[in-house]
């Protein structure tokens, strides 16, 4: 029987490196190309050696860097080469991550004919001084141009990045965000907390004392005014991170929270399939010489053991809304979950036997156990980590 795949395409080139960022992109973009040609050939080698018993692509996501730094026509070029080799259902969700400021108005339309069939869009703010902040190439007017350009274009289906917890903003600025957001009624909503990765600059100026980081309190009430105003705004609350109107959570991201395998192509992407994780080397000229040369761009890979996988399992399942299926559970690792985190479930004061997910518990209790699954409440999301360790300490 077929699998279901998911498909990711990292594209890594932007025309600035943002502070914040670590994924892996170059500035160098007479590559693009090149690079197109061999994420065509790593595409092709993957379907001239399929996984045994097959495979279907379930969804399609253009991530990086910034997709939409490509041509529609590229676009359509791959994805011709992608439907050539490969088998894509016809309703199958096709997403491009665009940058509100490396968005040619023009391109939308011819985009969403190509195939692409959902935008992400990396706004991240609604105020102008926290993007230049984020040193991000757009400001607050590319954003709108830009969403309304999209919908004129035909995307029925969009979804706004927004980033809470920047030095020294304020609970009122991150307000405004959210309501301008809201006031713009896309499909979905992202909301994360600024990370301060090592070897970026912005690490490197905390480090230095010339930047403070949003006080962790601060961070608490921003997330919780988050999911307050998007869920009286209709939206609901689906993974820790994401918020949706009905049907419009993301299909690709689902299918990798619930643990189903995937293909990275590109530079740095990376692939899981039946407890084994590879990747692609980090580099976009080493990535293309070996596509070139005929041989994998192989920079790593890993078998899970049965810990990981578990320990896996865990992560994945309690940032989102269903949680943990403890039958899936007991089917895949052949023991009784809740047996196995008896423990925890103790240590944590217990679990509520129908609570909603996501959702207050009047007895404060971070867990809930409704309809067979294993959830998070909204006392245990502020508790995540906590909550993930003491279950890890059971395995
Ligand atoms: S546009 Fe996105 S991927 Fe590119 S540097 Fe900025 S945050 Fe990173």
């Amino acid at each position: 029987m077929n699998s279901a795949y998911g498909l990711y395409i990292h594209v890594p080139f932007c025309r600035h490196k943002c502070i914040y960022c670590d994924f892996y992109s170059t500035t160098h973009l007479a590559d693009i190309p090149r690079y197109l040609n061999a994420v065509m050939q790593e595409w092709e080698s993957f379907c001239l050696n399929p996984p045994s018993g097959g495979f279907a692509i379930s969804s399609l996501y253009w991530g990086g860097g910034t997709p939409s730094l490509l041509t529609p026509r590229q676009v359509q070029r791959v994805l011709d080469r992608i439907h050539q080799h490969g088998t894509v259902p016809a309703d199958a969700e096709i997403t491009l991550e665009a940058n509100p400021g490396a968005l040619d108005d023009a391109h939308l339309a011819a985009y969403r004919r190509a195939g692409i069939n959902r935008l992400s869009l990396g706004v991240q703010s609604f105020i102008d001084h926290e993007l230049e902040f984020l040193t991000r190439i757009h400001n607050t007017a590319d954003v709108r141009r830009s969403f309304s350009a999209a919908r004129r274009a035909g995307f029925d289906n969009i979804s706004l990045d927004l980033i809470f917890a920047l030095p020294r903003q304020t609970v009122a600025e991150w307000k405004h965000s959210l309501l301008q957001a809201i006031d713009l009624a896309p499909e979905h909503i992202s909301m994360y907390g600024l990370t301060i990765e090592k070897g970026t600059p912005l690490h490197d100026g905390l480090t230095r004392g010339a930047r403070v980081s949003c006080d962790e309190e601060v961070q608490r009430e921003m997330y919780l005014l988050g999911k307050e105003m998007l869920e009286a705004a209709g939206y609901t609350q689906y993974e820790i991170s994401n918020f949706a109107r009905p049907g419009r959570e993301a299909r690709h991201n689902q299918h990798y929270w619930a643990g189903g395998p995937y293909l990275g192509l590109g530079p740095a992407a990376h692939s899981f399939a039946e407890g084994r994780r590879w990747w692609n080397v980090r580099d976009v000229q080493t990535y293309c010489r070996a596509l070139e040369n005929g041989e994998k761009a192989a920079g790593g890979e890993e078998i899970l053991s049965r810990d990981q996988l578990r320990a896996e399992a865990i992560l994945l399942g309690l940032r989102r809304r269903r949680g943990i299926d403890l039958a899936a559970w007991e089917r895949t690792f052949a023991e009784t979950p809740r047996a196995l985190f008896s423990a925890a479930l103790e240590s944590l004061g217990g679990c509520e036997q129908q609570a909603p997910p996501f959702q207050d518990a009047p007895s404060g209790r971070l867990l809930t156990c409704a309809a067979g699954h294993l959830a998070l409440t909204a006392h245990g999301i502020l508790l995540y980590d906590y909550v993930c360790r003491k279950l890890y300490e059971c395995l």
